[in-house]
């Protein structure tokens, strides 16, 4: 059974309940990890505790230094890491690759930007100074699911410590295996207890995170139900807490698009990383002119993506990261087909070894049947037609998420209302709903609270003090 890395050491939990991890192409056990115990979460943020104020205390420009040294070692590793990657979650090699050169990407950036930091200050008479200063929150919990593991890890973990916080981070049970060799390989590389890595499941291992009283601060990113518990024990508590949570995220095709050009479009928003993005395209909404051609056109270019183990050459689509998750997709798909909808192509698992389920066109939906109204986190694309724009926008806006939104036109006046009226964090105008380079956002409704990435999460992650100084009183 796997240990968890804590104090720069391999630490055996103290849960003897293990937990398989999966290889969802082959089902295949790849290993077991511990369910996890608050025993385990004591000594971890006990590391955390006594590394903070020497990691805090350094310069940034050290901890700068110390984060490329991490971006470095996840490079030279990016085989070995995307391999392992792939085998526990499934995605296909070449986006496994990306993540690992997202994930070194993110390092380094966070340990720039947290070099630039800088807080304001007020006039003040001679010989005073007023200003404010930003400091650590302390030790903060990361806990993190299982789509981008290494992405959404690495990412998050860096931006704490690139502020002055230690860390203990938590890998989705689903997998670990990718984090915990990072956490060996290149965040040993920091002073024993700046990132502890706890293994186990919600119960086991995350919630003790949430409850422990010296953890200042919980950066999450997961579902909404998770993160609603979260909050809860969080504002209980008056922990600070970072939400990062679902979406079922719309997208308006208007009728001024490119047919062929847009169902492309739509093949990528729907169904990158076999759909299984926070922020995948799951409402499809498009101009009655065009409804007909423009299903025609998705439905044939959904049949021609290859979808196979993702260590196989040529995969465009792997499989469903586990069964649960895979029996999810089925049961909304089919309850949505008794309700009345029409599949064009997919809607059933693919007979054969490994959890696949086919990319999916589903039409005759309304908006109370599951893959309108819940998250699907799965390769399927309900469209629905629309008569004018301003019934396509209310239908994008129907809903408690707001994670993402994104419009195909080519119309400027359309765009702007879009841009202004849609309610989302992320905002796209032809570009596919992933995230700008240096951009951040605030997700809306049910998608969460606070911003997640870029500058603006350094901020999150410290609290500011208002520093006023007299030479005497
Ligand atoms: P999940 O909420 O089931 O689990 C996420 C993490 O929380 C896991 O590590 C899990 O073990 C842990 N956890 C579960 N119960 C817990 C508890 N009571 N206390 C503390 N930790 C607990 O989510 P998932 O199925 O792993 O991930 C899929 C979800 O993540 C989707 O809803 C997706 O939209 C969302 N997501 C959001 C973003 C974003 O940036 N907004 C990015 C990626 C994924």
């Amino acid at each position: 059974m796997e240990s968890n890395w804590i104090g720069n050491r391999s630490v055996p939990s103290e849960s003897t309940d293990a937990l398989a991890v999966v290889n969802p192409a082959t089902e295949e056990t790849l290993g077991e990890i511990p369910r996890g115990s608050a025993g385990d979460v004591e000594q971890a943020v006990a590391a955390a505790k006594a590394a903070q104020r020497d990691w805090g205390g350094l310069s940034p420009v050290a901890r700068r230094a110390a984060l490329y040294e991490i971006s470095n070692i996840l490079l030279e590793h990016k085989e070995e890491l995307a391999r392992l990657n792939t085998i526990e979650m499934g995605k296909p090699l070449f986006l496994s690759r990306n993540e690992i050169i997202g994930a070194a990407t993110a390092a380094r950036q966070f340990g720039e930007l947290a070099v630039h930091m800088r807080s304001g200050s007020q006039q003040a008479a001679y010989g005073e100074l007023n200003f404010q200063q930003r400091f650590p929150r302390g030790v903060v919990g990361v806990i993190v699911p299982w789509n981008y593991p290494v992405a959404l890890g690495v990412e998050n973990v860096s931006a704490a410590i690139a502020v002055g916080n230690t860390v203990v981070w938590k890998p989705s049970e689903k997998t670990p295996l990718t984090s915990r060799r990072i956490a060996e390989l290149a965040f040993a590389k920091l002073p024993p207890g700046v990132v502890n890595l706890v293994l186990g499941n919600g119960p086991g291992a995350g919630q003790p995170i949430v409850d422990h009283p010296d953890v200042s601060a919980i950066l999450f990113v997961g579902s909404e139900a998770t993160g609603r518990r979260i909050g809860e024990s969080c504002g209980r508590s008056l922990k600070k807490a970072i939400l990062e949570l679902g979406g079922k995220d719309p997208l308006i095709i208007d009728e001024t698009v490119d047919i062929e050009k847009a169902a492309a479009f739509t093949i990528d928003a729907a169904y990158f990383n076999a759909g299984q993005l926070c922020t995948a395209t799951e409402r499809i909404y498009v101009a009655r002119q065009i409804f007909e051609p423009f299903v025609e056109a998705l439905t044939r270019q959904s049949r021609a993506i290859v979808q196979d183990d993702g260590l196989m050459d040529n995969v465009g689509m792997g499989p469903i990261v586990d069964r649960i998750q895979l029996d999810k997709i089925v049961e909304q798909v089919d309850r949505s087909v008794a309700a009345g909808a029409v599949l064009h192509c997919g809607g059933a698992r693919l007979d054969r070894k490994g959890w696949f389920y086919p990319p999916t066109v589903i039409t005759g939906v309304t908006a109370s049947q599951p893959v309108m109204a819940d998250e699907t986190f799965g390769p399927v694309a309900p469209c629905v037609p629309y008569d004018d724009f301003d019934e396509a926008l209310a239908l994008a806006n129907d809903h408690r998420y707001g994670l993402a939104a994104v419009l195909c036109s080519t119309s400027a006046p359309r765009s702007l209302k879009f841009l202004h009226e849609v309610r989302a964090g992320m905002i796209k105008v032809n570009a596919p709903p992933r995230k700008a380079p240096g951009g951040t956002s605030e997700p809306v409704g049910a998608s969460g609270i606070g911003a997640g990435y870029g500058q603006e999460l350094l901020l999150e992650l410290t609290r500011q003090s208002s520093i006023q100084w007299k030479p005497a009183i």
